[in-house]
């Protein structure tokens, strides 16, 4: 294998064409026979970036679904410990990151989202207390967009969020059209690529017989997965399941860093956490080492997803 600055950036570039079903190249470039020389690793097109983004549901979820003082006191750690953990990690390291954060956080611990703001981090929309669109009505979703966009933009200055990510990755088939009319520039909903941004597609008709794939429209999708979220592996839903060692999720979390360092040049990989379980000391600990990691591995550059996607935005129009 060669040096990986070596790998050509222009060889099969993640970011050459929107990556929606239907859309990729029918005959892929065929990998050179010798590596060509890298073109230069500069801070305007990283060979990869790393996206850090953090869900601050807070009490929110806990709150919407009437549950109990043990729920709401697991997701109040987030408030009073990960966060705190999380903030004094990213300043030792230099990096900036992406806080997802539902309107119920943003007016119940305002404290805790300016430091976020303080700091420098990116706030964007997370719903207002952390309710699965996809059983709502368009009404209500609608009221929930209005009204969760007017928090996060007035507990970031009055700066509009770009960014949007469905509480549970759950969506109503009209969710992304209305995300996108609601002026986000956006979404981080979706498991269709992995290393790749891509404009959302809308207007699908699925049938058991055939489906037809609807067009691209503005909004940017910034890829997904469970696998590298840190939700599914560390906390236990109700009867179970969870509690995965650090070392086991940090084993998959790096493959993935490697592998899209190896072979996805200018690809984007993007890492869901929450305060209140990456929070806890031996995860926190193992953060640290997945960003010791990608600052040794050449041309890594952390970035907030806002400005990941105004640079994809500056290549691919629009
Ligand atoms: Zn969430």
């Amino acid at each position: 294998m060669p040096e990986p600055g070596a790998w050509p950036l222009a060889v099969a570039s993640t970011d050459a064409a929107d990556g929606g079903a239907g859309s990729r190249p029918a005959v892929r470039p065929r990998p050179s026979p010798r590596p060509r020389a890298a073109a230069p690793d500069g801070p305007e097109r990283p060979r990869l970036t790393v996206a850090l983004t953090f869900d601050h549901d807070g009490i929110s979820t806990s709150v919407e679904g009437d549950l109990g003082p043990f729920d709401r006191s697991r997701g109040e750690f987030g408030v009073r410990v990960g966060v705190p953990r999380i903030l004094e990690l990213l300043a030792r390291y230099d990096v900036p990151a992406t806080f997802f954060v539902p309107g119920h956080t943003a007016v119940t611990f305002p404290h805790s989202v300016a430091a976020i703001v303080g700091a420098g981090h990116e706030l964007a929309c997370h719903g207002w207390a952390h309710e699965d669109v996809a059983l709502l009505d368009e009404a209500a979703e609608r009221g929930i967009l209005a009204r969760s966009r007017e928090a996060i933009a007035a507990a970031a200055g009055g700066l509009a969020p770009a960014g949007y990510r469905a509480p549970y990755w759950s969506l109503a088939e009209r969710t992304l059209a209305l995300v996108e009319e609601a002026g986000f520039v956006y979404d981080s909903s979706l498991a269709w690529d992995d290393y790749r941004l891509a404009r959302v597609r809308h207007g699908d008709v699925h049938a058991v017989e055939r489906s037809m794939l609807g067009a691209p429209g503005r909004l940017v999708e910034v890829p997904i997965s469970h696998q590298l979220d840190d939700w599914p592996h560390f906390e236990p839903a109700r009867g179970g399941g969870g509690a995965a060692a650090p070392s086991a999720v940090e084993e998959i979390w790096l493959a993935e860093l490697r592998y899209a360092h190896a072979h996805a040049p200018g690809g984007v990989v993007t890492y869901t956490m929450h305060p209140e379980g990456i929070g806890r000391g031996s995860r926190i600990a193992m953060l640290e080492r997945l960003i010791v990691t990608a600052r040794e591995l050449p041309g890594v550059a952390f970035a907030r997803l806002d400005a990941t996607v105004a640079r994809w935005v500056a290549v691919h129009g629009g």
